[in-house]
């Protein structure tokens, strides 16, 4: 049941971006010229703003859930010992143990690919790392790269989660704002202390430069 709420949830992450592109420029109407029908579409598109939130919220709560990849399929309850990274660039595939910091990554790449347009602040990830065929410092420790642009001015910065804590963190980004809740995940374990959390926000949504104006150092 959970992997059907993740799955739906997908599908409206990806119904978003398709939303955002096509609702954006001051369109004439379309097919539907009744005008009565027109408020419907504002309607609709918050009904599938809403769920999408309820969704990330439901995958929030058990983030071991994020380990879905193509895992629709795989007894949750026996994880394979391996996993596949498919490079989101030139699709190679590559093996990683499935409780490694690669294989966790591996395991996020679809989730994160689509729920990036959450965050705030415009943001990319580099998975180029992680590719047998496209990591270029393959001695280095594989790093997660983000890069993002700040919200205040617009300037561009980066970021990593080089750790799978830090991969668990990484939905602290996806909440809304104002910030009300925060999901910490399995009971006896934490995503963030509360007291860092402002902190991990603004690192990731301000360039330091606007962190200092705004005394969010
Ligand atoms: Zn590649
Ligand atoms: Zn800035």
């Amino acid at each position: 049941m959970k992997k059907k709420a993740l799955l739906l949830a997908l599908a409206l992450a990806g119904s978003t971006s398709a939303h955002a592109q096509t609702a954006s420029p001051p369109e004439p109407a379309r097919e539907d010229t009744n005008d009565a029908i027109k408020p419907v579409n504002a309607v609709a598109g918050e009904v599938d703003k809403l769920k999408i939130i309820e969704s990330l919220q439901a995958i929030k709560k058990d983030p071991t859930t994020v380990k879905f990849h193509s895992a629709m399929c795989y007894d949750m309850a026996m994880p394979p010992a391996y996993t596949t990274f498919s490079c989101p660039t030139c699709g190679t595939e590559t093996q990683y143990h499935t409780q490694s910091y690669q294989g966790e990554v591996a395991n996020r790449i679809a989730y994160l690919s689509r729920s990036l347009g959450q965050i705030k602040a415009k943001t990319t990830v580099d998975f180029s790392d992680f590719c047998s065929k496209c990591s270029k410092d393959s001695d280095d420790q594989p790093e997660l790269k983000l890069t993002a642009s700040c919200i205040d001015c617009g300037k561009s910065f980066s970021w990593t989660a080089n750790t799978i804590k830090e991969l668990e963190q990484l939905p602290l980004l996806f909440t809304d704002f104002p910030v009300t809740e925060v999901d910490q995940g399995h009971i006896g374990e934490q995503k963030i202390e509360p007291e860092k959390l402002s902190e991990y926000l603004s690192n990731r949504l301000l360039c330091p430069a606007c962190r200092e104006k705004h005394g969010l150092k």
